[in-house]
């Protein structure tokens, strides 16, 4: 008889450690998404508002397109 192997459980997705994503966060290296785009003053600008998913920190950049 064969001997029958269980498949290991499907491993959850990599995540970093919560002190290295604090320590990321305190060297400036945040973890941002988009939380809100609008179109800036000039034409063509358009500013995003950029939250970290760590630390919380919304900061604002400018761009043009
Ligand atoms: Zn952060």
């Amino acid at each position: 008889m064969a001997p029958t192997t269980i498949g290991k459980p499907p491993s959850e997705p990599p995540r970093l450690p919560e002190w290295l994503g604090g320590l990321l966060c305190r060297l400036g290296v945040h973890q941002n998404h988009v939380i809100d785009a609008s179109f800036g003053f000039a034409p063509g600008e358009t500013i995003e508002r950029v939250q970290c998913r760590r630390c919380g920190t919304v900061t604002t950049r400018r761009g043009r397109r």
